[in-house]
Order: structure tokens, then C-alpha cells, then sequence
């Protein structure tokens, strides 16, 4: 049977780590954020969280090779899975194509990209309110914020155009009840 391998693509606070948790129920599929994955080298005080912690806390992208080794050690250790959620990954136009290397290698390629839609004012509320009870330092600084949301519209945002050209790109709106948005996320895998 073909993987649902689906990339759940959107701005700071669109809502991806919350969606992610209803997918991955619903389909059975395996969870991949980068995001998580460097918080626990941070956590685990690795070398590699040390490197990342200072561009996090600045809300600053980490090095491609840094996230794309890490979801290459996390994929070849699940060939089980019915497919994967990356949940913040890709972020540039490089870990786009390093992801698609690795899944073509494996004719298990990405089926669909899975784009929230969230106004900027939105983004900024829903993260200075996750700040305020996350302890995540880079939801507390609206400056930081700010540079995220830049980072993401400079860096990330040109991937829609990357599998726009693939037939993979699917905007979803992502205002409304959580519910809501899980609706449209399940119409839209189809
Ligand atoms: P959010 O989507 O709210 O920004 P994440 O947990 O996805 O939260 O990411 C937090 C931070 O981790 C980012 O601001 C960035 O510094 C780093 N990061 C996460 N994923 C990547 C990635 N794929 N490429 C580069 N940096 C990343």
C-alpha cells in the first residue's frame, strides 16, 4: 500500500503541532517536527542543542544539514510507518529537496502539502498567548516573534510555489474551531 507521507506546512502558531495530534490518530501516522526534536537536544544538552538553542532563542532558522540529518535518522528508523507528518520541516527550498531525495529514493513520495492559512495578527496572539503558559522563550518576545514570521515569509513560504509546481500544494483556512480546521485538513487528504 502507498504511504500518506503529508506535510503539514504553515506560518509560527498556524496550528500544526495541534492538527498534527488529530491526524496522526486518524490516519496512524508517524509524528516528525523538527522543532521537537531540537527542544529535546536542548533538553538532552547535546552539543547540537547548544549550537541550536542561541539561533532558536533569536527565532533564526538552524542550518539544513543540522534538521535534514536529524529527520534522515528519524525515517530510517520507522519503515513501519503508514506514512509521516513533518510537522515544520521543510523550511527551505534545500530541505524541500533533500526530503524529496530520500522519499523518491524510497517511491514513497510526498502525496500532499497541507498549507494553514493564518493572518499575521492572528499568528502574534495565539503566540504571545502559548508564551504565556508554554515556557517556550521564543513565544514571549514579540520582537522574536516578528522575526520568525519574517524568516517564514522570506525562507518557507516560497516552498508553496516548490510543491505548487508538484500538484501538491492545498491551502487550508485555518481560522476557526480546531474541529473545524481538522474538517477541512480530512477533506483535503480526500
Ligand atoms: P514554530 O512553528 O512555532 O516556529 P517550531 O517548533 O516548528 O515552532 O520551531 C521552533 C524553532 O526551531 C524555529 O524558530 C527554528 O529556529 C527551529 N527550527 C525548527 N524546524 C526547523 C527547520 N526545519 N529548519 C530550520 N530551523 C528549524
Amino acid at each position: 500500500m502507498s504511504k500518506l507521507n503529508l506535510v503539514l506546512f504553515g506560518p509560527p502558531g498556524a496550528g500544526k503541532g495541534t492538527q498534527s495530534a488529530f491526524l496522526i490518530e486518524r490516519f496512524g501516522l508517524v509524528h516528525l517536527s523538527t522543532g521537537d526534536l531540537l527542544r529535546a537536544e536542548i533538553k538532552a544538552e547535546t552539543e547540537l542543542g547548544l549550537a541550536a538553542k542561541e539561533l532558536m532563542d533569536r527565532g533564526d532558522l538552524v542550518p539544513d544539514h543540522i534538521v535534514i540529518g536529524m529527520i534522515r535518522n528519524k525515517i530510517e528508523a520507522h519503515h513501519e510507518a503508514k506514512g509521516f507528518i513533518f510537522d515544520g520541516f521543510p523550511r527551505t527550498k534545500a530541505q524541500a529537496e533533500a526530503l524529496d531525495g530520500m522519499l523518491n529514493a524510497k517511491s514513497e513520495p510526498i502525496v500532499a502539502m497541507l498549507a494553514l492559512e493564518v493572518p499575521e495578527q492572528e499568528l502574534v496572539k495565539r503566540l504571545l498567548g502559548r508564551g504565556a503558559t508554554s515556557g517556550r522563550s521564543d513565544d514571549q518576545d514579540e520582537a522574536i516573534i516578528r522575526n520568525r514570521i519574517r524568516e517564514y515569509e522570506n525562507k518557507t513560504a516560497p516552498l508553496k510555489d516548490y510543491y505548487g509546481a508538484q500538484g501538491k500544494f492545498k491551502g487550508i483556512d485555518g481560522v476557526g474551531s480546531l474541529g473545524e480546521i481538522t474538517e477541512r485538513l480530512v477533506k483535503a487528504i480526500g
